[in-house]
């Protein structure tokens, strides 16, 4: 007799607890239905293999500059690029070889360089180590020896030149090697000529934020206020040859773009 009601006590639990496993995978497939509504399984993101360090191309980056050879670039207005690649693979300014520029055209990019200001301090303010980054050839986000080296807020390496101040100071020592990791979004223009939408920089200096999205009011001036003009949706990406330094030259490494 107490052999039976064991069995029938075990039969009752048996058949409770497969009802309420029931009932919970019931409940489970229905909060998992629910919840695929919003999950997104086409188009898949591209599969992208990074580099084995953050300088380093990811794999379906362009390489600008990789310490070899200069194709990617030509002078500014045609011509081979005159800068020289030193010893070391760093591409350096030729002081009075004018800008090089990229023989491709960009619009929306992610650009990561590498830059060194010349260890022996000569020049002062905007004279000292004075390079710079000109996406679309029009707008520049500063290059320049900031190293115990006053300058107003809006030059500083990290501004993007005359209307964005960086967000702080991030800067190293001259002869140190210095990333830029910049996004850069292009402007957008309308048939007549109209500003739809303006351009748009973020950029890490030394893996700082310096620039937070910030709205480009216009192509970089040195004189004046920045008044946007119409242009080609995609244009080369311009490394400036500042020309009136006294020291030697900012120098360059693992230049490389991805076209957004
Ligand atoms: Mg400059």
């Amino acid at each position: 007799m107490k052999n039976i009601t064991i069995c029938t006590l075990s039969i009752f639990a048996f058949v409770l607890t497969t009802s309420a496993q029931s009932k919970f995978k019931s409940q489970r497939d229905s909060l998992e239905f629910e919840a695929a509504k919003t999950e997104i399984w086409s188009p898949m993101p591209k599969v992208v293999t990074p580099g084995a360090t953050a300088s380093e191309a990811p794999s379906d980056a362009i390489v600008l500059y990789n310490g070899k050879d200069m194709n990617a670039f030509q002078k500014q207005g045609g011509g081979a690029a005159g800068w020289k690649i030193d010893a070391d693979g760093a591409m350096t300014v030729v002081k009075g070889s004018g800008d090089i520029q990229t023989k491709e055209s960009f619009g929306d990019c992610q650009l990561h360089l590498e830059f060194r200001e010349p260890a022996i301090i000569k020049g002062s303010n905007q004279t000292r180590g004075n390079s710079g980054i000109w996406f679309m050839n029009n707008y520049e986000v500063q290059i320049l020896d900031n190293y115990n080296n006053p300058t107003y807020a809006n030059g500083q390496v990290g501004s993007y030149y005359k209307q964005h101040s960086p967000l702080v100071a991030a800067g190293r020592k001259p002869g140190e090697w210095q990333t830029y990791d910049i996004i850069f979004t292009a402007p957008v223009f309308s048939g007549n000529g109209d500003v739809a939408s303006p351009g748009r920089i973020t950029a890490f200096l030394n893996g700082v934020l310096v620039l937070n999205n910030i709205t480009i009011y216009g192509p970089v001036e040195w004189i004046g206020l920045p008044k946007y003009r119409a242009h080609a949706s995609k244009m080369p990406l311009r490394l400036q040859d500042h020309g009136f330094d006294g020291g030697e030259a900012v120098s360059f490494k693992n230049i490389w773009i991805r076209p957004l």
